[in-house]
């Protein structure tokens, strides 16, 4: 019998077999597909070793896709190592929950045939997938979902494609809009809105809509696909109403980059009494479920869709199986979006502090003005700083050069509940990009 059970083996997963293993209890982990999940198979990874070859320089674009494979293919070798290291059991195959009371049963359908695993408590870590949006036509090979499309040669090893269409207007379309563009394709993103990357400051989303312009990437508004059709010339037909009508995008691919919605069937789950809905497995803040011993992490839960958020629920459900104490703090979670440049926060915005009737308290400062900016060549963006009246830092967002490096230290400030003044005063390095920071901290110091 083990102690843990963990199905799904991605950030979330892996984490928390590698946490319970090390803690000493004996473990498993069932994983499907191979180790390291969305996250390091068809998502993190895979788009951020293109994004530094394509947007970043680091590499050459001929050897891109390879140079992917071989980054996979090495930290999955490194997942499976520590799952060793920890005396973690791997089990290759796909499980179903077969009972949840008092022992937890799993059902596992591996290449040698199905057995049963039994434990004292379940960690269900199975992860997200993208929203299928019904219209005619989804299912052809031209129409790819943005959670699988990282692993198609045809756009990334290619010249075949050569005009791309991107539904949707959140971070996977995003990033995959940016680098498409620069790959020199031909690309459209079909907004189901008006927006852009809701979920930011409006400040960057300000300037993301300018510079999404500037790149010559074509945006329609409000656009709701009809249905899709092949043409004689290979190319595709995207048909759909749109603000200004009805409207024909002609392209050789459509990406479907909408929302990530929780796995909440195919694995017995809805026999169980374990209390979810549509949005996710429903947990208490030590990830706990209504069932004693069975607890939920990651993007299955519903919450923020982030491979590191997933990680530190993962410590939160171990610690509580071990009679600890963490729970993570979501508002102070870093975000990041790998654009040209690239967009990293924490934190709230400006409008939700003012909606929470917090006297808000606002510092910028500028990469123009930055000397190492300025010697990078990357002087676009800029590091916003809410604050509240006593200068407690709520949020920061950061639009330019390693935004996504930049944000680490804010976080640890919103976490930690620091003032501007506080953070501003710690002695920053120069010449160096973290200075905008500080910059921006000293706006909001009276
Ligand atoms: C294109 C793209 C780019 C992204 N970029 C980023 C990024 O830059 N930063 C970031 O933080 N997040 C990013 N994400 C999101 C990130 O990948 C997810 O938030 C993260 O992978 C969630 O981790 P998880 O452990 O909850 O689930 P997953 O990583 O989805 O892992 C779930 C695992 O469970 C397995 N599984 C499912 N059902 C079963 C079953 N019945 N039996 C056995 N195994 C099963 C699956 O095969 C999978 O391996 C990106 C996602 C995409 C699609």
């Amino acid at each position: 019998m083990y102690d843990v059970i963990v199905l799904g083996g991605g950030p979330g997963g892996y984490k928390a077999a590698e946490l319970a293993g090390k803690a000493g209890l004996k473990t498993a982990i069932i994983e499907k597909e191979h180790l390291g999940g969305m996250c390091l198979n068809r998502g993190c990874i895979p788009t951020k070793a293109y994004y530094s070859d394509i947007i970043g320089g680091c590499g050459n674009i001929e050897d891109m896709w390879d140079k992917k494979v071989r980054v996979v293919e090495t930290l999955r070798g490194g997942i499976g190592h520590l799952m060793k290291l920890n005396n973690v059991d791997v089990i290759s195959g796909e499980g179903s929950i077969i009972e949840v009371n008092d022992i937890k049963k799993i059902e596992v359908k591996t290449e040698q045939g199905t057995e049963e695993i039994v434990g004292k408590n379940l960690i269900i870590a199975v992860g997200s997938k993208c929203r299928e949006i019904d219209f005619e036509n989804n299912h052809i090979d031209e129409v790819i979902s943005g959670d699988y499309g990282v692993n198609r040669e045809d756009l990334w090893n290619s010249d075949e494609v050569k005009s791309v269409a991107i539904a949707g207007a959140g971070v996977i379309a995003i990033e995959f809009a940016f680098m498409l563009k620069a790959l020199g394709k031909e690309v459209t993103i079909l907004k189901h809105s008006d927006q852009i990357l809701r979920s930011c400051d409006k400040d960057i989303k300000r300037k993301i809509k300018s510079i999404i312009k500037k790149k010559k990437i074509n945006t329609i508004d409000y656009f709701s696909i009809e249905k899709v059709e092949k043409q004689e010339d290979n190319s595709i037909i995207v048909y759909g109403d749109s603000k200004k009508g009805y409207q024909e995008v002609k392209c050789d691919r459509l990406v479907m980059g909408s929302s990530m919605v929780p796995i909440v069937d195919g694995y017995g789950l809805k026999d169980t009494g374990i209390e979810y809905s549509e949005k996710g497995i429903k947990v208490d803040k030590s990830m706990r479920t209504n069932i004693e011993g069975v607890y939920a992490i990651g993007d299955v839960t519903g919450g923020m869709m982030l491979a590191h958020v997933a990680e530190y629920e993962a410590m939160a459900a171990i610690d509580t199986i071990l009679g600890r104490d963490y729970t993570v703090d979501y508002d102070s979670v870093p975000a990041c979006i790998f654009a040209d440049p690239e967009i990293a926060y924490a934190g709230i915005t400006e409008e939700e502090a003012k909606a929470r009737g917090i006297d808000v308290q606002v510092g910028r400062a500028h990469f123009i003005a930055n000397g190492m900016a300025l010697a990078m060549g990357k002087t676009e963006g800029f590091v916003k700083v809410i604050a509240d009246g006593d200068g407690k830092i709520l949020g920061v967002h950061i639009m330019g050069p390693e935004a996504s490096a930049l944000i680490g230290e804010a976080a640890l400030a919103i976490y930690a509940g620091l003032t501007a003044e506080q953070v501003a005063k710690c002695v920053h390095p120069h010449p160096t990009l973290s200075e905008c920071f500080k910059d921006a901290l000293f706006n909001v110091v009276k």
